[in-house]
């Protein structure tokens, strides 16, 4: 008896998952099926996900209406702070929405890529810390990756290597994974351009990967052909090697990306930086050892941080916008306006 009580019970389960969500709702009126459509009861998992799709939408919309900027607005903050929770909720954790919702935004920003730059540098924020520097002259990527695992990353690859074949060089901060895929660094050299690496990464693999072979000191590379010369400094994440790439796109402007810098040694030089180089944007990693003391060193004109929302990371040490928000609010005697941004969004700075 109890074996057959079991078996009616299976049959039931599996009717139930067969015919979807209306056979949760029994007992309750089902008499239009457009309606059914959106109850969910006894199927929590296919609400969240519904849920995410409709919040993804909105907040990339919200985001489009409004784009990044000096000043942040109200609605924008509540769109970033949307994605923060929805970033932080495992549940979202490479499902369906957030790849449609990302890679909607990667579609859309590597349609903008096709517009020339006619004054001043436009940068284009992608994954994580990746970024594309765009001036009339030259296209240039920093630690670009498409995120994910392997098997399915969260940027197509049909999107990320069209991204990298609209790029004329690609620079790379440190050997992690997050910052450095091998297989795009690939890309970039199978078509003849120029990949800069730590020197202690992919040491032989193509000539066209080079690596910084000075240790501790800064290395100037002319880049004539792209209009640009590219300096780095010797970064470092605790004890990995991290360059710091100062791009100077002549007549447009002068970038700086930090990578994951991460090191109290450094901050004695880092103080310094201005001294060198009048930098107009500094691309900085969000979660730096000294965040007020970095953006002084460099001085910059603007500042765009990275590394939010990494989601290889556990929640606790994937940045949220807000934290980065409440971080600029906490400084305010720095008055370096902090243009932040998103996946897939761009700022033109003239
Ligand atoms: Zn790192
Ligand atoms: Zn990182």
């Amino acid at each position: 008896m109890k074996h057959l009580f079991s078996r009616s019970w299976l049959l039931v389960a599996l009717l139930s998952a067969m015919s979807g969500v209306v056979i949760a709702q029994e007992g309750r009126p089902e008499k239009n099926p457009r309606e059914q459509y959106f109850i969910f009861w006894g199927y929590p998992e296919n609400y969240i996900e519904n849920q995410a799709r409709m919040a993804f939408s909105t907040i990339d919309e919200m985001l489009q209406a409004n784009p990044p900027q000096k000043e942040m607005t109200l609605n924008r903050q509540m769109a970033l702070v949307g994605l923060d929770l929805l970033l932080h909720d495992q549940r979202n954790d490479k499902a369906e929405p957030f790849y449609t919702f990302i890679n909607r935004r990667m579609q859309r920003m590597l349609d903008d890529m096709a517009k020339p730059v006619k004054k001043g540098l436009k940068i284009y924020k992608l994954y994580n810390d990746g970024f594309v520097i765009k001036s009339k002259d030259a296209t240039v990527a920093v630690d670009l990756i498409p995120g994910g695992p392997g098997k399915h990353p969260f940027i197509t690859d049909s999107i990320i290597y069209a991204i990298a074949g609209n790029c004329d060089a690609m620079f790379v901060s440190h050997k992690h994974g997050d910052h450095a895929n091998l297989k795009i660094a690939k890309a970039f050299a199978a078509r003849g351009k120029k990949v800069i690496v730590p020197k202690d990464l992919w040491v032989g693999v193509d000539p066209l990967i080079q690596q910084l072979l000075v240790a501790d000191t800064s290395v100037t590379i002319p880049f004539d052909e792209l209009k640009m010369t590219l300096h780095i400094l010797p970064g470092h994440q605790d004890d990995i090697y991290n360059n710091i790439y100062v791009m100077e796109f002549k007549g447009s402007g002068k970038v700086a990306h930090t990578g994951d810098q991460y090191n109290v040694e450094d901050l004695r030089w880092i103080d310094n930086v201005h001294r060198k180089h009048k930098i107009d944007v500094l691309l900085l990693n969000c979660w730096v050892n000294s965040m007020e003391r970095t953006i002084r060193g460099f001085g910059p004109k603007v500042l765009i941080t990275g590394h939010e929302n990494e989601l290889e990371h556990s929640i606790d040490h994937r940045e949220a916008y807000w934290m980065t928000m409440k971080k600029m609010e906490s400084m305010p005697s720095l008055k370096v306006p902090n243009v932040l941004m998103t996946w897939g969004e761009w700022y033109e700075y003239k």
